[in-house]
């Protein structure tokens, strides 16, 4: 059978992260970034097979990204691609599923703005982008949100007055979707049940954090929010404080919205926490050589991880797994020990040996004999995306 291709496409403000992917294969063909967009630095490097490439955009501006990279696709595809997949933050409630990008499907991506004003503004430029390049290929929208709106309404709305949810679309949207997607499909296969059967709690652990509680393929509570910064300690986020904080900062501080945004976005987590770095692989290190602030984000952010998939349990008939996943949950085996020491309660134990030599990369159960089940499962968000592109084509 042919492999299909698709150019994936996650498009930031500063950045362009792609990928050549072939249908049902585990690597990308090719894949790479461009880095620094709109700040004179920018450059554009890639890999394939056992290349490494990289170069300088000279005005560093997305199109001109998009534009550098088409000969590179072109000289990695050995066919025509079926379809551009492309990443996109926001989808609200319009969208439940991805969607075949036309005019009106970027009508809602821009109305949708409003609730992702980093993120979503800059999915639609590299799509724009995108679509000029590419004009006579499928282009298709997969939303973090999307998987999300499965929830009931007890999980996803705010104790908020209902004409806040009625006229302004304020409510819970989660986001990590197409992550939390792809772990718990891989675990149903990789424990022998049928395509989505299971009820399991999954961690995505990367520089932002979310944990997803999903019965039988369908997401049924998730930690974060409106926007990502509800929920857990993440790398500079601070995950939830109490919403009193905003008007108690600017009383007793005269704190405008715009620095406690920037407060609770950028200077907190594990960042804040430690007063060192929002990176956790840095963080063991100085923990290991003692250092007083790193011990205490490490401790704070496994207890609070811990505490947020108990309260994940409430949307769950039992509980079949818990899996890791993002470059903390698949790398940290320090993480998830400290994590599950906090959830004897629920009778999850490691097999502590499984969990220090998980191999990098494949995905490993770590529970020990009578506990349910606990998987280390790389993500590849890139290949849920590439997968429901090419899915949505065939209806
Ligand atoms: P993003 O959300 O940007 O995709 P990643 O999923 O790559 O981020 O996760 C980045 C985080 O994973 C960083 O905090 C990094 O330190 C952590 N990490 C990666 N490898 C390890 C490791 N071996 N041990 C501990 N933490 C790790």
């Amino acid at each position: 059978m042919t492999q299909r291709l698709v150019l994936v496409i996650n498009c930031g403000s500063s950045s362009i992260k792609f990928a050549l992917r072939r249908e049902a294969d585990g690597k990308p063909l090719m894949s790479g970034m461009a880095e620094r967009l709109g700040s004179g630095r920018a450059s554009l490097s890639w890999r394939a097979a056992n290349t490494q490439q990289e170069i300088t955009l000279a005005d560093g501006e997305h199109a001109t990204a998009m534009t550098a990279l088409m000969p590179l696709i072109k000289q990695h595809a050995d066919q025509p691609l079926s379809a551009v997949g492309h990443r996109v933050v926001h989808g609200g409630e319009h969208f439940t599923r991805a969607q075949q990008i036309d005019a009106s499907v970027l009508d809602a991506i821009q109305a949708n703005a409003a609730l992702a004003p980093l993120h979503n503004p800059a999915n639609l430029t590299g799509i724009h982008a995108a679509m000029r390049v590419f004009p006579d290929v499928a282009h298709v929208a997969v939303f973090d949100t999307a998987f999300h709106q499965s929830m009931p309404a007890h999980a996803y709305r705010y104790a908020l007055p209902e004409a806040l949810y009625q006229q302004y679309a304020i409510r819970r949207y989660g986001f990590h979707g197409t992550s939390h997607q792809y772990v718990t499909d891989q675990a149903s296969k990789l424990t022998g049940r049928q395509p989505e059967e299971g009820a399991w709690l999954s961690a995505h652990l990367g520089n932002g954090c979310s944990t997803c509680a999903v019965l039988n393929g369908r997401s049924m509570d998730t930690s974060m929010g409106l926007t990502p910064l509800e929920g857990l300690v993440m790398g500079t986020r601070s995950g939830d404080v109490d919403p009193n904080l905003h008007a108690h900062l600017q009383r007793t501080l005269g704190w405008d919205l715009m620095r406690i945004e920037q407060l609770l976005n950028r200077e907190s987590g594990l960042l804040g926490l430690s007063g060192l770095t929002n990176d956790m692989r840095q963080l063991e290190e100085a923990a290991a050589q003692g250092h007083a602030g790193a011990i205490l984000a490490i401790e704070v952010f496994c207890y609070r991880l811990a505490r947020s998939l108990f309260s994940m349990c409430a949307a769950l008939p039992r509980l079949d797994g818990l899996l890791f996943t993002g470059g903390i949950g698949e790398n940290s085996a320090k993480v998830r020990a400290r994590t599950l020491a906090h959830m004897a309660a629920i009778g999850l134990k490691l097999d502590h040996n499984a969990n220090d030599n998980a191999p990098k990369g494949v995905a490993t159960a770590i529970h020990a004999q009578g506990s349910p089940m606990i998987w280390v499962i790389p993500t590849d968000e890139e290949r849920q995306i590439a997968q429901e592109s090419l899915a949505l084509l065939e209806h």
